[in-house]
């Protein structure tokens, strides 16, 4: 049995408007989960589309990802009367609202208040720690019933979280393409490969005039493109393809530089990826592509060099390589790729114009 879930969504300055709609045929009562700055960007157009529904729960989420806070929520007698979940927020809230949503069979339906990943149509939910740090994956039983996307919202938030969402986009397109290098693919993850272009055309193309006008606040018809490229694209390539096929090296490199604990603390998920991305490239010899994400990365300020990333050349970075290497995100590669090989590569990127 093959089941694929591909994103259902809503996009707009008028998307909320059509939760009545979406939602109706659920019930009349729901639980509101939401992270407190998503909430307070949208709620002002959010109420009045939920004025026919009967809000029986509403809650901050916490402010981690972890079980302790899927356990509160999932435990809450209001919440158990509910008949769906409506989550606003980023990966975290929505992480959360969709983890409670399988535990109590319930559906959730999802509005993405910043453009950095693709929780909000996924069919996973990542967990972690009290303190921060990454636990597991939880596979669900089923993805979000429907997403909505105000564009207006998301251009409220900072626009470093759509910089490196921008980052961690277009990593799926280079990495999907690259795991899946020698390999028949099986409809769905051929469908998955196919939209993955659209997580790297739309964003080279566009991505410049988008963050511009983010930083700006200002909505255009580039911001929701390389919106719908940062959620939708990617979540259907996600939802779509054989695990294989959702990472590479960007993303190993990625889990390597994290082991100086200083990282995540100066750099987002995106951001770093997008270096790994150009790391991938290189070890793998694709110039022309190359060209494009270097020329790219250096117009937005994405990270080109090791500096961007606060490392020095003289460094050996002996732990982050051998933390790369064994990285699970290279199980599936056309080739072996070795700590020496990316050693080069990060060499060579040094003196890349
Ligand atoms: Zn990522």
């Amino acid at each position: 049995m093959k089941q694929n879930y591909l994103p259902r969504y809503t996009i707009g300055s008028d998307a909320f408007k059509a939760i009545g709609n979406v939602c109706g045929s659920y019930g009349k009562k729901l639980a509101l989960l939401y992270g407190e700055k998503a909430y307070a960007a949208s709620r002002e157009k959010l109420l009045p589309a939920l004025k026919d529904f009967e809000i029986v729960h509403e809650e901050v989420y916490g402010k981690e990802a972890s079980y302790a806070n899927i356990e509160r929520i999932k435990n809450n007698e209001e919440v158990k009367k509910a008949d769906f979940i409506i989550a606003v927020g980023g990966g975290k809230c929505l992480d959360v609202s969709k983890c409670v949503g399988d535990m109590l069979d319930k559906p959730v339906f999802t509005v993405a208040s910043i453009a950095s990943t693709c929780a909000a149509v996924t069919k996973i939910s990542i967990i972690h720690n009290d303190d921060g740090s990454f636990k597991e994956i939880y596979r669900l039983k089923s993805a979000p019933v429907h997403c909505f996307i105000d564009p207006e919202v998301i251009v409220s938030a900072p626009a470093k979280y759509f910089w490196a969402g921008m980052g961690d986009t277009m990593a799926k397109h280079v990495e999907c393409v690259f795991s899946a290098k020698n390999d028949v693919l099986d409809f769905e993850s051929e469908l998955g490969r196919t939209i993955s272009i659209l997580c790297y055309e739309p964003i080279i193309a566009k991505g410049y005039k988008a963050y511009e006008d983010v930083k700006k606040h200002t909505v255009s018809e580039e911001v929701e493109d390389v919106i719908k490229s940062i959620i939708i694209a990617t979540g259907s390539v996600s939802l779509s393809v054989n695990p294989d096929y959702n990472s590479a090296l960007a993303h190993a490199l990625y889990y390597g530089l994290t082991v100086r604990e200083w990282m995540e603390r100066k750099h987002l998920h995106g951001e770093i990826v997008s270096y790994g991305t150009l790391i991938q490239l290189l070890v793998d010899n694709n110039e022309k592509e190359l060209r494009r994400v270097y020329d790219f990365n250096k117009s937005v300020g994405l990270p080109v060099c090791l500096k961007d990333l606060d490392l020095e050349i003289s460094d050996p970075l002996d732990d982050v390589l051998d933390a790369t290497i064994i990285n699970p995100e290279l199980d599936h590669i056309p080739y072996p790729i070795d700590k020496k090989m990316v050693r080069s590569a990060i060499e060579k990127l040094e003196d890349y114009k």
